[in-house]
C-alpha cells in the first residue's frame, strides 16, 4: 500500500511588479493562480489532516495527490494566495516561525534575503569577506574567510555560489551574535529601510493567522527563531521547539502536528524531540515526491513551485 504524494513548497508569494523589491525570488501572483488552476486540473489537491492520517496507516489518499505548503508566514500569502485557495476551494498549510508574529522582529533568513535583492552580489561578497575579516580574532573565532570560501561558496540548483557563500555565512556558519551584527550591518548599507518597519509589513499578524485557520487553512510549526536546528545544542533545541509550540498553541494540536524544518536542516536529535512532543508528520526540501508508507512521516520531501507549471514542468521527472 504505496501512494505517491505531491508536495509543493512556497515562499514569498507577491505582487512582484508593483513590489518595492522587484528582485526578492518570489512567485508572481498572476503565476500563482495559474499554478492553482492548473494543479486542480491535474491533481487531487488533498489537506494536511489526509495526508496526516495516510501517514498514519489510517486512510489512502487519491492518485496523484498534491499538498500546498507555505513556509515562514509572509503577509503576501495571506494577501495574494489566500483568496486565491479560497476561490479554488483547496487548502494551504502555513508554517510560521513563532517569533514572525510574537515579537514582529525580523528573521535572519529575511534580512539575507533583502540584502542578495538589494546589492551588487560581487560587491556583498568583497563586504562579507571583508567583515569576517575584521571581527576574526576580537571576540569571536572561525576558520580563514579562503578556506570557509572554499568549503560553502557551492551553487545549488538556485543561487550562484557566491550567494550560498554568503547566505551560509549569516545563516549558520559564523557565531550567531556576529551574524546579527554583520547582517544588520549589511542591511543598513544596502537596503535602506529599517528592519523593524519591513518586520511589520513581511509578516503575518496573530489575527491574520487566525483567519486563515477560521477557514480552514492548516497552520504548522516551522521553529521559533528559524534556525538551522541540526545545528543546535539540545538545550538550544529543546528551548526554540519548546517556545515554537507555545506560541502555536491556540493553533496546533500538541497531541498530533505537522513540523517543517527551516532551510530543510535536521538530523536524528531534531527528529526524536520533536516525535517526544506530538509532532506527527515533518516537511524537508529533499526534492521529490513522497512515498507514503515508504518515506518516515517525519521526513517528507517537496518539490518546488518552480518545479509545476507555468514556471517548468520538473515535477514530471519525480
Ligand atoms: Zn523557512
Amino acid at each position: 500500500m504505496c501512494c505517491k504524494l505531491y508536495i509543493s513548497m512556497y515562499h514569498y508569494t507577491r505582487d512582484l511588479m508593483h513590489s518595492r523589491y522587484p528582485d526578492i525570488k518570489g512567485l508572481d501572483k498572476s503565476l500563482f493562480r495559474q499554478q492553482i488552476e492548473f494543479m486542480k486540473n491535474h491533481f487531487h489537491i488533498v489537506t494536511m489532516e489526509q495526508v496526516i492520517a495516510a501517514v498514519g496507516g489510517r486512510y489512502e489518499l487519491p492518485d496523484r495527490s498534491l499538498l500546498l505548503t507555505f513556509d515562514d508566514g509572509y503577509a503576501d500569502n495571506y494577501t495574494f494566495a489566500f483568496p486565491v485557495l479560497e476561490e479554488y476551494g483547496v487548502q494551504g498549510s502555513f508554517f510560521i516561525p513563532g517569533k514572525t508574529f510574537a515579537t514582529h522582529q525580523l528573521l535572519d533568513v529575511n534580512k539575507i534575503h533583502y540584502i542578495l535583492a538589494s546589492a551588487d552580489i560581487n560587491k556583498l561578497t568583497e563586504d562579507v569577506k571583508k567583515e569576517m575579516d575584521y571581527y576574526r580574532g576580537m571576540e569571536y573565532d572561525y576558520a580563514p574567510t579562503d578556506e570557509l570560501f572554499h568549503e560553502y561558496a557551492v551553487a545549488n540548483r538556485f543561487d550562484a555560489k557566491e550567494t550560498i557563500f554568503v547566505k551560509r555565512m549569516l545563516q549558520t556558519v559564523l557565531p550567531e551574535k556576529l551574524r546579527n551584527t554583520i547582517s544588520s550591518n549589511l542591511f543598513e548599507k544596502y537596503v535602506g529601510i529599517s528592519e523593524e518597519k519591513l518586520a511589520y509589513e513581511l509578516y503575518m499578524t496573530k489575527e491574520q493567522i487566525r483567519t486563515l485557520k477560521r477557514h480552514g487553512m492548516f497552520i504548522g510549526f516551522h521553529g521559533y527563531d528559524h534556525y538551522w536546528m541540526g545545528n543546535l545544542s539540545p538545550e538550544q533545541l529543546r528551548k526554540d521547539v519548546d517556545m515554537a509550540l507555545e506560541t502555536l498553541d491556540e493553533f496546533i494540536d500538541r497531541k498530533c502536528w505537522a513540523a517543517n524544518y527551516p532551510y530543510g536542516d535536521y538530523n536524528q536529535e531534531v527528529l526524536e524531540y520533536i516525535k517526544s512532543q506530538g509532532a506527527c508528520a515533518g516537511f524537508t526540501t529533499e526534492v521529490r515526491a513522497a512515498e507514503i508508507g515508504v518515506d518516515s512521516a517525519l521526513e517528507l520531501p517537496r518539490l518546488d513551485c518552480n518545479d509545476f507549471p507555468p514556471k517548468s514542468e520538473n515535477y514530471i521527472k519525480y
